[in-house]
């Protein structure tokens, strides 16, 4: 028997598997498309179009709809969202600026009632009576900004917490930004932290070699808060000094500097 709590989610259903890429690509869609509930559909793009096989989420509110990231490679990412939008305006943004979250940005910006929003935007989005917060936390990527569903209480962390390697760039604003995150949920019920990949095996501690396109045991994309005191923790105990470090869900994954002079945002 459940009981009711004090909070109001609208609810809805994560699925027990996801496609990943395989292993006949053949009968494998360029989309799955997940109805989380009536207002928000999560689409993940298959492993046979790009190994990075990112999620992205549309949310929609009375008047308007949000997209959150485009895509990776050639994703064909506006021909599925024109069909799926409801006619509505959407306003596109993105978890952060890597070339794997941002590749439908230009075909997006083909579409009448698509706003699209540079990597970084991270101001409050009204969708109209529904409310979508937003907080930059730079350290993955300097772009990098979380999103928060005050309708679902889902927590959108993009590559900063996803049952994976959490490539850290900067590691100093990483740990600052992760302890501003959970900060941030404090005060705000989290149903759910869904993140933009998945890399975790089911076993505890494994995960896919990179550039794995069938996952046939993957791990579950839906963390919980629980994972980011876990991830705050473990940042803590490394003192400043960054370090590899498997975890039961993630892989904490820092990794030097890179050269960004030619322009180049092709990382995960
Ligand atoms: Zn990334
Ligand atoms: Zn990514």
């Amino acid at each position: 028997m459940f009981l009711a709590l004090a909070f109001a989610f609208q609810m809805g259903v994560l699925p027990d598997k996801w496609l990943s890429g395989g292993p006949n690509c053949a009968e494998i869609p360029d989309w799955q498309v997940h109805a989380y509930n009536e207002d928000l559909l999560i689409l993940r793009q298959s492993g046979c179009v790009h190994y990075e096989k990112p999620f992205l989420y549309l949310l929609f509110g009375k008047e308007r709809a949000m997209l959150l990231d485009t895509g990776a490679g050639n994703p064909g990412t506006a021909a599925i969202i024109e069909k799926l939008r409801r006619k509505m305006p959407v306003i596109v943004v993105h978890s952060h600026g890597h070339g794997d979250h941002v590749a439908g940005d230009a075909e997006l910006k083909t579409l009448p009632g698509v706003t699209v929003m540079a990597a970084g935007y991270a101001e409050t989005i009204d969708l109209s009576e529904r409310k979508i917060e937003a907080l930059p936390i730079p350290g993955h990527d300097a772009k990098s900004v979380a999103f928060y569903d005050e309708r679902t209480g889902i927590l959108l962390t993009g590559d900063s917490l996803y049952p994976g390697r959490l490539c850290v760039d900067d590691f100093p604003a990483f740990v600052t930004s992760m302890n501003r995150l959970l900060e941030f949920t404090e005060s705000r019920p989290v149903s759910h932290v869904l993140g933009t990949h998945i890399e975790q095996a089911r076993t505890p501690f494994v995960d896919y070699v990179v550039r794995t396109t069938y996952q046939p045991a993957e791990h579950s994309l839906e963390l919980g808060r629980a994972h980011l005191v876990e991830l705050v923790r473990e940042l803590e105990l490394m003192s400043g000094k960054p370090e590899r470090k498997a975890l039961r869900d993630f892989t904490i994954y820092p990794r030097p500097p890179r050269n960004f002079a030619n322009g180049s945002t092709a990382t995960p």
